[in-house]
């Protein structure tokens, strides 16, 4: 057993410093009590890295916008801002390593969509451009279908880490399905894109239920408590 000379105080197993006053312990130490936190120092710099770029971008951004462009101009800062999170978070979760990566990819399905959203209607309102509606009429459709054929392959590639994640690939396609319904209600006619989009998701449903209807029948009783 360890001894603290300052303290007086007998330390288990075989730390290097005394717990208390963090001085050198004297005498033999014991079997480590607790495994020894190991810190994958590699991924924390990595990590670091990202954090600094995503804030520095932010700030040179930030700057320009109220700094140094004396005239009169819409600002964009917090526009450049708000896209900096996305890369930022998907990096962070790739970096960390245990995400999941069927919610990894509906989260940023979402956020993308926000963002593309916010700024078109940003740039039609600063810059004065006419508002083509790039955002829900293509954007959203094809980031859609294109995250539902990815869902399907990986659904083929890795059964396991499908099954614990169904529920992102049935919001996947609500979003793909729900926006076309509304829309044959509201206007009667849905721009192409959302009925292609349409069609895969119904596809990937319907293919669902066909190769993992089990599965996709446990998860509903589970989400719904049936
Ligand atoms: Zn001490």
């Amino acid at each position: 057993m360890k001894r603290c000379p300052y303290c007086k105080l007998n330390i288990g197993g075989n730390p290097e410093k005394c717990p208390v006053c963090q001085n050198a312990l004297e005498g033999e130490g014991e079997r480590d009590y607790w495994p020894k936190l190991t810190v994958n120092s590699k991924r924390v710099k990595a990590f670091q890295i990202v954090m600094f770029a995503v804030i520095s971008v932010s700030i040179v951004a930030l700057a320009m916008d109220f700094l140094f462009l004396k005239e009169e101009h819409p600002s964009f800062g917090p526009l450049v801002m708000a896209w900096m999170i996305v890369p930022g978070w998907l990096l962070e979760n790739v970096i960390k390593k245990h995400y999941n990566l069927l919610k990894t990819m509906f989260v940023s399905l979402i956020a993308i969509s926000v963002l593309c959203g916010l700024s078109e209607f940003y740039i039609h309102v600063a810059w004065n451009v006419p508002y083509f509606e790039i955002t829900s009429g293509y954007i959203i459709p094809i980031l859609c279908s294109l995250n539902m054929v990815a869902n399907f392959v990986l659904s083929f590639v890795d059964k396991q880490f499908t099954d614990h994640s169904l529920i992102y690939m049935f919001m996947n396609i609500l979003v793909g399905v729900v926006p076309w319904i509304t829309l044959f209600f509201i206007a009667g006619k849905p721009p192409m894109t959302w009925s292609i989009c349409l069609v895969i998701n119904v596809l990937a449903f319907v293919a669902l239920f066909i190769f993992r209807g089990r599965i996709v029948l446990n998860e509903f009783r589970k989400r719904f408590h049936l």
